[in-house]
């Protein structure tokens, strides 16, 4: 069977990777949009869902292939959402974890125990062409608590200050096989597989 040509709006190979198993299932073959030599819009939206809308789009336009995208970070209850659509930049430099851990403890600082609620989120959309009016939201949630110091060496991100009751421990303190399994990004993979059916 031929298979459907998709490009997926990311540059990192690991999600490339992740969602191309799950793809190839619905008949999907994923090209990465860097194979295409496509550089990343500009992510003006206000909600994760936004911007991956906005990153799909922009590859679908690009390439005249239906396009998958994804955006994702970390929403802090106590600190309004925040990091949220900036997670990746909280500390200003884009990409430096340390440096957003660091301030993400500084901001949590003082905020009591039973209120340092928090959650991952990954939203992953697919359109069909770049107008495309329906386009396929899928939502992946992991709800915790931010801790007090760091814990665990696995991971990347905040991980390391995410604590995830249902395992009794730190996502840097899961294997990353166990983590892949019950992440924020393998739920919203779910739902989206779900939506295929
Ligand atoms: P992106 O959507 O992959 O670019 O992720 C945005 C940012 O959210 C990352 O740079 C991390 O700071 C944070 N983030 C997203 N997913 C995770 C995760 O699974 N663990 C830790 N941090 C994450």
């Amino acid at each position: 069977m031929q298979k459907t040509k998709i490009v997926l709006a990311t540059g990192n190979q690991g999600k490339v990777e992740e969602m191309a198993d799950v793809l190839a299932e619905f008949g999907f073959e994923v090209i990465a949009q860097s194979e295409f030599g496509i550089e990343s819009p500009e992510e003006t939206g206000l909600t994760f869902v936004e911007n991956a809308l906005i990153k799909a789009r922009y590859a679908s336009q690009m390439t005249g292939l239906p396009a998958i995208a994804d955006d994702s970070g970390l929403a802090v209850e106590a600190l309004g959402g925040a990091p949220g659509l900036y997670s990746a930049r909280y500390a200003g430099e884009d990409g430096n974890d340390q440096a957003n851990r660091k301030k993400l403890l500084e901001e949590m600082a003082n905020v009591a125990d039973q209120d340092r609620a928090a959650k991952f989120v990954s939203c992953i959309v697919m359109l069909q062409h770049p107008t495309d009016p329906t386009p396929k939201i899928a939502i992946g949630e992991c709800f915790g608590e931010i801790l007090k110091e760091e814990r665990g060496q696995n991971g990347f991100g905040y991980d390391a200050l995410f604590f995830y009751p249902p395992k009794q421990c730190s996502f840097a303190e899961l294997e990353t096989a166990e983590k892949k399994k019950i992440s924020h990004r393998a739920m919203a993979l779910q739902s989206l597989k779900q939506q295929l059916k």
